[in-house]
């Protein structure tokens, strides 16, 4: 079965907030690569990167179906960064609108009665929860440690291997 034109529309338009996501991830991790913090700036780098995997995942899901994945213009990322707490409470706010998108996806599913669809997205409103954990356990550790004591954390942020 092929998908709908608005399953098809709907997950072109999620390929493209993920390639979006990617890049704020990585323009964060730029801020933080001048800022000196080469720990924080690894914690986004590893982000972006499972973002444009995201992308790629559901790129091949919609190939699957012998819909054709149209890559668009990817809008402009915020370039200039404030506090550490800032950038954190940024993506926790973004991996929470994230979700609402996935969810989103998931209600048109089942209103299209596409079971698989739901079920391939089903598995991303799993990895939304695991997302929206790590940002919320990121922010609190930058909370905690306050922003003149970063670089306490910053060792900790180093360890994130992917
Ligand atoms: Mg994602």
């Amino acid at each position: 079965m092929r998908v709908s034109e608005n399953i098809h529309k709907a997950i072109n338009k999620q390929i493209n907030a993920e390639m979006w996501s990617a890049n704020l991830y990585l323009s964060m991790a730029m801020h933080f690569t001048h800022e000196g913090y080469d720990g924080f700036a690894n914690w986004l780098t590893k982000q972006s990167a499972e973002e444009t995997e995201h992308a790629m995942e559901m790129a091949e899901y919609l190939n699957s179906r012998g819909a054709r994945v149209e890559i668009c213009a990817i809008d402009a990322v915020p370039t200039s960064f404030d506090s550490a707490e800032s950038v954190f409470e940024q993506v926790l706010k973004h991996e929470c609108e994230v979700s609402e998108m996935i969810d989103k996806i998931v209600h048109l599913a089942d209103a299209e009665k596409d079971l698989a669809t739901r079920d391939f997205f089903m598995g991303f409103v799993k990895e939304q929860v695991e997302e929206e954990d790590s940002a919320s356990k990121a922010l609190d550790l930058v909370r905690k440690v306050g922003e003149k004591n970063l670089f306490f954390a910053d060792a900790h942020f180093a360890r994130r291997k992917e």
